[in-house]
């Protein structure tokens, strides 16, 4: 039997990149998957592809995490629509680069409240069938930026950095009850979040990585299903780097 047979997965910002990869993973290992992102056309897609290759395993919901309301009104769905939340991906994230003396109010909030409040919003939509289930996790997706810094990205640092000790938090809060938070730290991924950088920007970036390329979307995935499986159980409010060495 697939590891994950029969286990629901929410994952968030699956519509392309690295969440829709992580979708397509856990499907693979027998997970029903709820593929959340905030455009639906998106979200339609990548459940689609998901049903042609697992037939009936995926259900798509358009939402934005950095809603509370919105959230909440999802979540319900999700849990009516696909039986509970054993699992729950954490990965919707944006950008709004610029250096810090310039940086206007607008976009520090963006990404404070997508990437690191999305986070809360989702945990408080779906705490009740995590706290029930047999194999409940919390994966969620930081960045090296978040242990390492970096100028132009204050904002996305900081809610980067945020989601670890948001993470540790609920491991330590929720542990007795049998659930692992753990978060999952990309270095650079190919996406369209990287493909915003110049090439000579990506030229310098692969100079700082030891194992000199970018990863794919399907190594964050690879440790997503690691971490979301039986071999992962003993494994709490850790931060695991992927990397290519980048963090070390
Ligand atoms: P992409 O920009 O390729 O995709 C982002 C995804 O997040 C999309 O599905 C998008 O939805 C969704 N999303 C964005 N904002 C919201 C929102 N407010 N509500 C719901 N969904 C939202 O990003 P990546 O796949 O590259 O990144 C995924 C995660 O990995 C992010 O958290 C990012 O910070 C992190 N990461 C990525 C790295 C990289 O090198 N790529 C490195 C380190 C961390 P839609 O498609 O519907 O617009």
């Amino acid at each position: 039997m697939a590891a994950l047979q029969d286990f629901v997965a929410v994952v968030t910002g699956a519509g392309r990149g690295i969440g829709e990869a992580v979708a397509k993973a856990l499907a693979d290992e027998g997970a029903k998957v709820a593929v959340l992102s905030r455009t639906a056309a998106n979200a339609e897609r990548t459940a689609a592809a998901l049903n042609e290759t697992h037939p009936g395993s995926a259900h798509a919901f358009a939402v934005d995490v950095a809603d509370f309301e919105a959230m909440q009104a999802i979540g319900k769905e999700v849990i009516s629509t696909c039986g509970g939340c054993d699992i729950l991906v954490n990965n919707a994230g944006v950008t709004r680069d610029g250096l810090c003396l310039r940086m206007g109010e607008d976009d520090w909030d963006t990404v404070i409240d997508t990437n690191l409040k999305g986070a809360f919003n989702a945990l408080k939509a779906f705490q009740r069938p995590l706290l029930k289930s047999k194999n409940a996790r919390i994966i969620n997706i930081g960045s090296v930026v978040g242990l390492m810094g970096n100028a132009g990205q204050v904002n996305y640092a900081a809610s980067k950095a945020g989601l670890v000790g948001f993470t540790k938090s609920l491991a330590r809060e929720f542990a007795s009850r049998g659930l692992t938070a753990n978060v999952i730290a990309p270095g650079f991924i190919t996406t369209d979040m990287t493909g915003e950088l110049s090439d000579e920007v990506q030229e310098a970036a692969k100079g700082n990585i030891p194992l000199g390329t970018f990863g794919t979307p399907e190594d964050i995935a690879a440790a997503v299903t690691f971490l979301a499986g039986p071999a992962a159980k003993y494994i709490t409010g850790q931060v695991l780097a992927v990397d290519g060495g980048m963090a070390m």
